[in-house]
């Protein structure tokens, strides 16, 4: 925002709104425009429909986590949007998140579950886990929150060694190793419940699924891989229904069938 535009909204808006604004504005920076034609529409989406309706809290987690050499691991808060609306829509009241880094996606399911929700929450690495706790803390929804430091796939096993666990969770979200997602499928299409969903995320890898690996930089090609074949097993999956809508970094719907 220019200097001017600045004071100019600052005499319209008063000072707090218009220094909210700019650090909203500010914020629309910290992610690459995703699959969209333009940047500039990436920052209308945000400034229109996700900001306004974002939790503080959830602004205080990008904050936190925005100086961070992997910041942009963290879920685009579009795709969070559509992700509380599912929570929402399935009355999610146990959930499983693979892949939680500083705890975006991990904060707003918190959030949007009933006091007496769960989320078993997986990441081999609890630093990063970490650097959000604060703000999960100060927001009060820690005590919703079962956070295991592990590979997620012993997880997933032993939470299936458990009978009372087929069929006992509501919605589940994977952002974790591409190179795993089929295998968390297969668990996971077990551990969630007829009519619960299970969210992919980076299910588009930067748009390069529809790129010739010759155009693909080395370092993405193995999860290019892993990305291509899974969206090929899902769409060929009876068990569930999808919708790979191209959110954030591409984001593929499962709705558990049967
Ligand atoms: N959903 C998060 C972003 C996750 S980034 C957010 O909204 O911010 C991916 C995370 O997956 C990283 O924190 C990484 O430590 C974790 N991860 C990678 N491989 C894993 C594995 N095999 N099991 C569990 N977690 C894993
Ligand atoms: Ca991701």
């Amino acid at each position: 925002m220019s200097l001017f535009l600045g004071q100019v909204l600052e005499c319209v808006l008063g000072k707090e709104t218009a220094i909210a604004m700019a650090k909203d504005e500010a914020k629309a920076s910290d992610f690459s425009k995703g699959l969209l034609q333009s940047e500039e529409l990436y920052k209308y989406i945000l400034k229109t429909s996700v900001y306004p309706r974002e939790p503080e809290a959830l602004k205080e987690l990008r904050s936190v986590t925005h100086n961070h050499p992997m910041a942009n691991m963290a879920t685009a808060p579009d795709a969070g949007q559509l992700m509380e609306m599912l929570l929402n829509l399935v009355n999610a009241r146990k959930t499983i998140e693979v892949g939680v880094f500083t705890g975006y996606s991990l904060l707003l399911t918190a959030l949007t579950l009933p006091e007496d929700g769960k989320v078993i929450a997986i990441d081999v690495n609890r630093s990063t886990y970490e650097i959000g706790l604060p703000v999960i803390k100060k927001a009060g929804v820690e005590d919703k929150i079962d956070f295991r430091e592990s590979e997620a796939l012993p997880v997933l096993d032993e939470l299936l060694n458990h009978k009372e666990n087929e069929g006992g969770f509501d919605f589940a979200f994977v952002d974790a190793d591409k190179v795993s997602y089929w295998n968390y499928h297969e668990r996971l299409v077990r551990l969630i419940k007829v009519g619960g969903i299970i969210v992919y995320d980076n299910t588009l890898w930067g748009g390069s699924v529809a790129e010739p690996d010759s155009s693909t930089p080395e370092g993405k090609r193995e999860g290019k891989k892993a990305i291509l074949d899974l969206n090929k097993k899902l769409s060929a999956d009876k068990r569930v229904q999808i919708s790979q809508a191209a959110l954030g970094d591409g984001i593929t719907i499962c709705r558990r069938l049967c």
